[in-house]
């Protein structure tokens, strides 16, 4: 199995009958894109840049952070690399900003709440950002997204310091493309709203999972009610990926979903056009691809949803590809 994978290491990714998704890769550090290109990634799907920012004891320079950036452009030789901002709070802690403890950090002040509020944070990593999309093809991406006054906030700064940063002299690409992370129950369903003024979605449903069953993703006692497959999970997916569609934009899917082989067949069935995961899951996901035929999935999935439980559709999935 393994000599069979390595084989579709260069070669694109496409169903049975024809249909080309993208599969990419999640990465933490630069010094992961090796093993993305070892695994055949097609890009980064989702670079996580709260490892530049943790362990450490001050907030890393636009210097610093301008480096990480060029270095994992360069390194995917202009294949799409999508940066996410900083998502900080909730499980992920840094200990030098000093927020006060909250009752609920997975609804508190986080992710785009945080740099919205602390925008010299904010602007210092979207100047970091635009100075390194000179190298490549960099696509942006904001966190924890609930609300389109948020997403224009957070754009029209980028604006800014794009801006700015013209005026000093410095070279800024012209086709960044901006989307933003879909991982609130809101987003989803307003998704057609979004779909006008985001240029992509990447569906985040370890946290999209977490807050549409209102089950902590670390709780291993409502564990059982964190369900991928149920069948409220498949609609908000789907009401995304038709959204972004309608608009001739695309979706794509950074949370352990998209790399999960039950959950494969549905997701390309739904329409999803880019699905990122880690490295090592990229060479399997390709092969079971190129045996699913895409057309046969759209009319699972459409069932799929019909469904009332998550364990019916696990079902469904299983007699439908074996
Ligand atoms: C997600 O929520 O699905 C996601 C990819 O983000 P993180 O796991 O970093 O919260
Ligand atoms: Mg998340």
């Amino acid at each position: 199995q393994i000599a069979e994978w390595k084989k579709l290491r260069d070669e694109p990714t496409v169903s049975a009958d024809g249909k080309h998704v993208e599969l990419a890769a999640n990465i933490g550090t630069p010094n992961d894109v090796n093993g993305v290109i070892d695994n055949g990634g097609e890009g980064v799907g989702l670079y996580r840049t709260e490892f530049l920012y943790m362990g450490r004891d001050k907030l890393p320079s636009e210097e610093i952070q301008y480096n990480a950036y060029r270095t994992v452009l360069e390194n995917m030789k202009g294949k799409p690399v999508v940066v996410r901002t900083l998502d900080i709070g909730g499980d992920k802690e840094l200990p030098y900003l000093d927020l006060p403890k909250e009752m609920n950090p997975f609804l508190g002040f986080r992710a785009i709440r945080l740099c919205l509020d602390r925008q010299d944070i904010f602007r210092t990593q979207l100047r970091a950002l635009l100075r390194a999309s000179a190298h490549g093809d960099l696509r942006i991406m904001f966190p924890m997204i609930a609300t389109l006054g948020e997403f224009r906030a957070a754009r029209d700064l980028l604006l800014e310091e794009k801006a700015k940063l013209r005026e000093e002299g410095k070279e800024v690409s012209d086709s960044i493309q901006l989307g933003i992370m879909v991982e609130i129950p809101s987003t989803a369903v307003l998704a057609d709203q979004f779909a006008k003024e985001v240029d992509f979605f990447s569906i985040g449903t370890n946290d999209l999972i977490q807050y549409t069953m209102a089950a902590d993703r670390m709780n291993e006692r409502v564990s059982y009610l964190y369900q991928p497959y149920n069948p409220a999970i498949l609609r908000l997916i789907k009401i995304v990926i038709d959204a972004a569609h309608a608009q001739g934009k695309w979706t794509g899917m950074c949370g352990e979903m998209a790399g999960d082989s039950t959950a494969i067949p549905l997701l390309l069935g739904l329409g999803l056009d880019e699905f990122s995961m880690s490295a090592t899951s990229i060479l399997p996901a390709r092969s079971q691809i190129s045996k699913l035929s895409a057309a046969e999935m759209k009319e699972m999935a459409a069932k799929a949803l019909q469904l009332s439980t998550a364990e019916e559709v696990a079902a469904l999935v299983q007699s439908s590809v074996q």
